[in-house]
């Protein structure tokens, strides 16, 4: 049904069953926020093809472009990006899987894990080495994005266009967990009067409300800024706006669990899926800690890369 709904043509380039207008991030930001805020396993299932084209899109030839690309924006395909492994969770660069030349074929060798549309999807984009080994999944060599040995930059590039993604997938949680512990505040009586006429229950909405505008605000930086520059690598924005926003949902989602008291704990109401889904927010793509991480290097380094050029001009 997803696929019926033209949204997938958001982040593909008009010349390749797209509608892009130039800012295929953006739209795609949106299109996953408002989704999310709904449902946020069906916004995955769109977020998991954006991830699984963007190496296509960042790194194809455009003859693959135009092989893989107007399925995938049409919405008969859905696509998934396979990198983690068992041993390979955080530390990416620690894949075993080989992908070995046989011909006119790789023999993909290996095995990958916890991959979004694993299995649903007809389009893989596999991060593989390519070492020596035996293997049984033939894939042809007209297949390989960019050339070999470049699998690991395609990945990380692809997670700093990907991960506004998540961030806004973050922010459509938090806003429909709000959405709903608002109108709960509104209606649900305790002591003669609607609960969110106490001001321990106004404050925390006056403070989920912040937050939620916060993350958004960041959010679409990001996503404009990936837009405008796509030369330039957006590495400490994109893990900025995914880890402050996905921080921001499990805040608010737990906050609104609170505003919902016993019922907000039980399945029977939404307001716990919400919690869940926000959860996965901080850990997928990158860790919170790794984002950390990431976010401390590009700040650090350049702190002493700038250093070094002010000293070798004096
Ligand atoms: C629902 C779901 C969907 C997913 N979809 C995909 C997908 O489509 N494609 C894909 O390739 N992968 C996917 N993943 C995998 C996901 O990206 C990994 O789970 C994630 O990167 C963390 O790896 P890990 O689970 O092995 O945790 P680990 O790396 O084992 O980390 C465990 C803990 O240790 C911490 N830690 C690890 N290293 C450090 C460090 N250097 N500093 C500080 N703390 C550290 C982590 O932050 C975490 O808290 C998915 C996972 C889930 C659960």
């Amino acid at each position: 049904m997803l696929g019926e709904t033209d949204l997938f043509r958001v982040f593909v380039d008009d010349r390749f069953g797209g509608l892009t207008d130039g800012t295929p991030i953006m739209n795609m930001v949106i299109v996953t926020e408002e989704l999310s805020r709904a449902c946020a396993g069906i916004a995955l299932a769109f977020a998991g093809t954006a991830l699984g084209a963007i190496p296509i899109i960042l790194s194809g030839n455009d003859e693959q472009k135009q092989r893989w690309l107007p399925d995938v924006a049409a919405g008969k395909k859905l696509a998934a990006f396979a990198l983690t492994e068992p041993q390979a969770g955080s530390d990416a660069a620690a894949v075993r899987t080989t992908a070995i030349r046989d011909g006119n074929h790789y023999v993909l060798n290996g095995t990958k894990q916890w991959i979004t549309n694993g299995g649903e999807a007809e389009l893989y984009s596999v991060i593989a080495l390519t070492n020596p080994a035996k293997g049984d999944c033939r894939v042809p060599v007209e297949n390989c994005l960019a050339r070999e040995g470049t699998g690991f930059i395609t990945a990380m590039k692809t997670f700093d266009v990907s991960r506004p993604g998540v961030g806004a997938q973050a922010v459509g949680i938090a806003q429909g967990a709000f959405d709903l512990a608002l109108e709960y505040a509104c209606t649900r009586r305790q002591f003669d009067a609607p609960i969110g006429s106490f001001q321990g229950l106004r404050f925390m909405i006056a403070d989920m409300a912040m937050k939620i505008e916060a993350a958004r605000a960041l959010v679409y930086a990001t996503a404009r800024h990936v837009d405008r520059q796509p030369k330039e690598r957006p590495t400490l924005y994109a893990a900025m706006a995914k880890c402050f926003a996905s921080d921001v949902a499990m805040d608010v989602s737990v906050d609104a669990v609170q505003i919902f008291g016993g019922y907000g704990y039980m399945h029977d109401y939404p307001i716990e899926k919400y919690m869940r889904d926000a959860k996965i927010t901080q850990i997928y793509e990158g860790t919170n800690q790794i984002q950390r991480e990431e976010i401390s290097k590009v700040l650090i380094g350049g702190f002493h890369s700038r250093r070094s050029a002010t000293a070798r001009a004096a």
